[in-house]
């Protein structure tokens, strides 16, 4: 699925998500405002499991529930479904936190813990024990999976399923008391284990697990499992769309079934497709692997698509929101190109970030007819799209960087920029016209020799109306700033990074240039200062952003997305093979 782009306009931080195409779930929650469902009420949530940090798909998940309820003056609550002790860890809650923030949105003061409800969820328990609606069952995990059957077989019941009333509430009260090892025992729902639905196969309810909660610490030693505590913990706040990804379509009738015998409120689940970007990959699971092996820097390594990751590589929410609004919502799952999303940050991008100039790879050239010492302070717009954006002084002198690419001894045929005899302009600088070239040892350009003509000063046309064929950019010598620029490339070199030949691991379709460090990089003066987060176009070059390892003595600055789309880089070096 690749939709064309649809510019809206990004709200500012806090307010609603822009607007996008609609799409069936906002058509049901019409068709229920309509017929007082829920008495008029749109409250929706994000539920996130704190194993790891958020990525662009979970952004697509926050964007769609805070948007709905925004749109028709509901609420959303954040609710970590943190039901393994096991993988879960206060760091990602914080970053969850952090990040939804980050993208904008507000849950006020509904921020709330599936871990809040254990004693609830454990009084429901005994409530459908008592029922004749649950069971501890002594199998083991695998006979608990020999058991469940197939797709095409149905399963066979537990020995235990017909266990008294009274056994199973001794049993389940000493289970939690801790009278009995990990894994010994479960708790499990008696629903039908001839059921075409797996799930419905007397699923699981609790199990033992002698481990410390990050909320709960070591008050409990049993743990409810996801499926029987995500519809309750809806119920309980009272949730009308439960909005989930298509993974959890099976799941709905279970989940049902749990708030049907317990005769408590029913919200309603919709199911919609889960993001998946090319060349991309959208799993914790596997994210996590990524910065446990080393292959990335950390969770925000601006090559990930966590959004810390593309945070500190510098796209804004405003950006990510757009994407998110104008994706579509459908019940398929396909692959959305990540063009795409370059798309949308380059839009918002060019709107807010001042250009300035930078050279990336620096080749010295001297301007031989340009006074010794002499310091023009020449004037440069900060923003074409933004008037208001203002203009700034840039010094020019006789010593300049320049492009390394923008030179070339022997140009070919379409090559229009400095050459020997060839005259081009300097941005807001003169036109200059090369006149020779100094050479290492090696036989390699170290210099470029060039005359300035002092008619064309600011880069304007001669009084003859000579034209010249290309602009570049530069940077003063003298005034220039060092940095350090990281370029990126996809992490990945498949567009479907999952798809792995025999016996390889996803790992094996890592890029390995997917970073680039530019250690000499040179920058014209008014970055100075430039705090971490700040974003800027280099011109000619995309657009960037100062990186927090920077430092007073050397600023560090990471490429969030080049001026051309991916595209056309992807096209190059696949023609490179
Ligand atoms: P992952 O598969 O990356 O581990 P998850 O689904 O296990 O993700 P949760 O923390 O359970 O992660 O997800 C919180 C919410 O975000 C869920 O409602 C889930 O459906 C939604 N979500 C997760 N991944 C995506 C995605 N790629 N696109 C849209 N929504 C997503
Ligand atoms: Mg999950």
């Amino acid at each position: 699925m690749t939709n064309s782009p649809n510019p809206a306009t990004p709200g500012p931080n806090g307010a609603p998500p822009p607007a996008g195409p609609s799409h069936f779930i906002r058509d049901i929650i019409l068709d229920d405002l309509k017929t007082g469902k829920y008495g008029g009420r749109v409250h929706t949530r994000f539920p996130p499991e704190p194993n790891g940090y958020l990525h662009i798909g979970h952004a697509k998940s926050i964007c769609l529930n805070f948007g709905l309820a925004a749109e028709f003056g509901g609420k959303t609550n954040v609710r970590f479904d943190d039901t393994n002790p096991c993988k879960e860890e206060t760091e990602y809650v914080e970053s969850i936190i952090d990040n939804v923030r980050w993208l904008g949105l507000d849950w006020e003061d509904r921020l709330f813990y599936a871990s809040d409800y254990f004693d609830q969820l454990y009084e429901w328990a005994v409530q459908l024990i008592k029922a004749g609606k649950a069971y501890v069952c002594d199998l083991t995990a695998d006979e608990v999976r020999q058991y469940r059957g197939t797709l095409t077989e149905p399963g066979k019941e537990s020995p235990y399923r017909n266990r008294s009333v009274e056994e199973n509430l001794d049993l389940f009260e000493r289970m939690r008391a801790g009278e009995f090892p990990d894994g010994a025992r479960t708790l499990r729902a008696k629903v039908d284990m001839a059921s075409a639905n797996l799930n419905m196969r007397d699923p699981v309810m609790y199990r033992i697990l002698h481990a410390e909660h990050h909320r709960t610490g070591d008050k409990w030693c049993i743990y409810p499992m996801y499926d029987y505590t995500h519809g309750q913990s809806d119920s309980i706040e009272r949730i009308t769309h439960s909005i989930c990804t298509l993974e959890f379509e099976d799941h709905r009738p279970l989940y049902d079934w749990y708030v049907e015998q317990l005769g408590i409120y029913h919200p309603q689940q919709i199911e919609f497709d889960r993001l998946n970007l090319t060349y991309t990959l959208l799993s914790k699971r596997k994210l996590l692997e990524l910065v446990d092996g080393g292959y990335v820097r950390g969770w925000d390594d601006p090559r990930m698509p966590t959004l810390s990751g593309i945070r500190r590589r510098g796209y804004t929410p405003e950006a990510i929101r757009t994407f998110c609004a104008n994706i579509g919502v459908s019940k398929t799952n396909g692959s959305t190109e990540l063009s795409l999303l370059e798309y949308y940050v380059r839009e918002d991008l060019n709107r807010r970030a001042a250009r300035v100039m930078a050279v990336l790879r620096p080749l010295r050239l001297v301007v031989d007819n340009y006074p010794e010492g002499l310091v023009e302070e020449m004037d440069a717009v900060n923003n074409p799209e933004d008037e208001s954006a203002g203009a700034r002084k840039v010094p020019f002198s006789r010593v300049l960087y320049i492009e390394r690419d923008d030179f070339r001894e022997d140009p070919p045929k379409q090559y229009f920029r400095l050459s020997p005899g060839r005259e081009v302009r300097l941005r807001y600088g003169y036109f200059v016209t090369c006149s020779g070239v100094v050479k290492d040892e090696k036989g390699e350009v170290v210099e470029v020799h060039c005359t300035h003509d002092p008619a064309t000063r600011g880069g304007n046309a001669p009084p003859d109306g000579r034209k010249v064929k290309s602009t570049i950019h530069w940077v003063s010598a003298a005034h220039a700033l060092d940095a350090e620029v990281r370029l990126y490339d996809t992490l990945f070199l498949k567009e479907n990074p999952g798809e792995t030949e025999e016996g390889q691991e996803f790992t094996a379709n890592l890029n390995p240039a997917s970073l680039e460090i530019l250690a000499n990089a040179k920058l014209e003066p008014s970055l100075a200062g430039a705090g971490p987060g700040s974003r800027y176009q280099f011109e000619r070059l995309g657009y960037f952003c100062a990186d927090p390892d920077s430092t007073p003595g050397k600023l560090v600055f990471n490429r969030t997305v080049a001026l051309r789309d991916a595209w056309a880089r992807i096209e190059k070096r696949e023609k490179g093979k």
